[in-house]
């Protein structure tokens, strides 16, 4: 959260309001699969939750806890032992995750698995022990069953933790209360012969009716009021429990994905505030399910900060957990370890002039090759190389036509690869300087491209999923080189379709037009739309549209101003997609 008033009297209600709750969080819940965005999961909600709950001081220091991998002879109490052989496969997990095969690094992924439902047992025992609730930043693997997994579930967390504790002597009466907005289809299967328990849905997926389920099956586009009636009389008809899991979905969303709910972000806390005022001071563990749109993490964040504060505030509209916990690890970077100079000078100009030969080269006459490192090792980004399946990094930094490269190598089966690559300048736009990127390619050459997950055009091999990372990283780059902006030139709709809403046109007129191809092409999923740009099907109020290949700013100080002349192009252009001829993209690709 950036210092400011607003964050001051956030974090001070936070601190007058909150009650002790653990919660259970590691680095690596974020899933080491670099499609995973292209089967439409943001596999960095956990940590955009845990950031939040800690900025915001809605959760103490003290109630962070780690989990620990859950143990085969835990996940065996539940699971076939043919089951957990085939999660040694990746065409297992491929299928689980909705990824290909190529892209699966198995011991990392099952490592994530393990560590959540690691969290939901160790969150289950303390929770029983001291009565009080957990929260478990992922986890509610809700459709794994004891012979099945599928559905991003690889095993059944909430199955695995009862099985657990009716081993160690454990008899009262479990409750589990799926608020996700699909039926609880695994934990039906792994609860079938458990002796005492209840489970209760809400979902708007038809999946025929489940033994043993007190499923009330909601029409889609349920909005909050109706939800909430309904929560209400579940809620009426749940039992008393000795132990409580709660499946706080954040599927429920309007416009989610796979979820058919309506709710509001609002209705979400509520829903989650409604049910910690109902369980009190009981032990429950609550668990987040599913969640596919890009707000999925604010209804986590939300429920942490229902069952630690009961608050019912919304989380900023403008905050934003990358660019916030990056800027808070840039300003922790102490300047003599990124660079040799200690302050920053014009030694670029000398050295690009032969006049300083005996030095080392310093990448934009600042950073070191150490110092890159250093800083890739502090914002997560090694770690994520690392889980992908790469070790012994290395950084090169040389000369590239008009600008500086900086490479990033990686071993991994037997040879070295190239994971990074940009080519970057300080340069005048618009009379500002700017870090001018010429060229960044994130690249997976383990990982390969499929049906799942397309080549995109520009692309040799598939991406890192680290796109994200590298805008923020380049953002903070300018800013200690004292520039004011970022600035690169998208040769493809779709390089430039995720930058929409932080750069800019500097030319008021081509804004318009992208604004208004962002208007009329939004819909299609951006692989179609880029496609269509590409390969000419585009027009634009009637005639053939090219794309135009030119500069976008993110203005790092001031926003740019928005002209008359933007909304006044933006409205008059209309933009048309002509279909496919038939078969003909599908002979071009290798
Ligand atoms: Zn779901």
């Amino acid at each position: 959260m950036a210092p400011g008033p607003r964050a001051l009297l956030y974090q001070l209600r936070s601190l007058l309001r909150r009650r002790e709750v653990d919660v259970w969080y590691d680095t690596a819940y974020r899933l080491p699969l670099s499609g995973l965005e292209f089967a439409g999961v943001e596999p960095r909600r956990a940590d955009f939750a845990a950031w939040w709950l800690w900025e915001s001081k809605a959760v103490a220091h003290p109630w962070w806890r780690t989990p620990r991998r859950i143990s085969y002879a835990d996940l065996s109490r539940l699971h076939t032992p043919q089951l957990l052989e085939s999660l040694s496969r990746p065409e297992t997990l491929a299928g689980v995750f909705g990824v290909d095969p190529s892209d699966v690094p198995v011991d990392e992924v099952m490592r994530t698995v393990r560590l959540a439902a690691g969290a939901t047992l160790e969150g289950a025992r303390e929770a029983l022990r001291r009565r009080k609730p957990a929260l478990n930043l992922l986890g509610g693997f809700h459709h794994a069953g004891p012979a099945s997994a599928g559905g991003n579930c690889a095993v059944n967390d909430i199955g695995v933790a009862v099985a657990t504790l009716r081993a160690e002597g454990f008899q009262g009466k479990v409750a589990v209360l799926d608020m996700d907005a699909h039926p609880p289809d695994g934990v039906a299967l792994s609860l079938a012969n458990d002796p005492d328990h209840w489970i209760g849905s809400l979902s708007a997926s038809d999946w025929g009716s489940l033994p043993g389920v007190d499923e009330t099956l909601l029409p889609p586009g349920t909005g909050d009021v109706e939800y909430l009636e309904a929560l209400k009389a579940l809620l009426g008809r749940m039992p008393r429990a000795e132990l409580y899991f709660v499946i706080a979905g954040g599927d429920v969303l309007k416009g989610d994905k796979m979820g058919r709910l309506g709710l509001t972000l609002a209705g979400a806390r509520l829903r989650d505030a409604a049910v910690v005022g109902h369980l009190g001071l009981s032990s429950a563990v609550w668990l987040p399910g599913g969640g596919y749109t890009a707000n999925a993490w604010k209804v986590l964040a939300g429920t942490g900060m229902a069952l630690a504060t009961g608050s019912l505030d919304p989380i900023p509209e403008d905050y934003d957990p990358l660019a916030t916990r990056f800027a808070g690890i840039a300003r922790g970077l102490q300047v003599d370890l990124l660079s040799d100079a200690g302050e920053l000078t014009d030694d670029d100009l000398a050295e690009s002039l032969g006049m300083r030969p005996q030095r080392q080269r310093l990448l934009l006459g600042f950073y070191t090759a150490a110092g890159m490192e250093h800083a890739l090792q502090q914002f997560g980004i090694l770690d994520q190389l690392a889980r992908l399946g790469y070790e012994h990094f290395r950084i090169e930094f040389d000369r590239a036509g008009p600008g500086e490269r900086v490479r990033i190598f990686g071993e991994a089966d037997g040879r070295e690869h190239l994971l990074v690559e940009t080519v970057v300048e300080r340069r005048r736009v618009e009379g500002h300087p700017v870090l001018y990127v010429h060229w960044l390619s994130l690249r997976n050459p383990r990982a390969q491209f499929s049906e799942r997950r397309p080549r995109l055009p520009g692309q040799d091999v598939p991406g890192l999923g680290l796109a994200r990372e590298a805008g923020e990283m380049l953002a903070l780059m300018a800013l200690r080189l004292g520039l004011t902006g970022v600035a690169y030139r998208p040769a493809h709709y779709h390089t430039a379709f995720p930058s929409r809403d932080h750069f800019y046109f500097p030319d008021p007129q081509r804004q318009g037009r992208f604004e208004a191809m962002v208007r009329d092409l939004g819909d299609l999923d951006l692989l179609v739309a880029t496609r269509a740009v590409d390969e000419g099907r585009v027009s634009l109020n009637g005639e053939p549209y090219a794309w135009e290949p030119d500069e976008m700013v993110f203005w790092l100080r001031e926003p740019p101003a928005e002209p008359g002349e933007v909304a006044h192009e933006r409205d008059r252009a209309r933009f048309t997609v002509a279909p496919p001829p038939a078969a003909a993209p599908e002979a071009e690709r290798p």
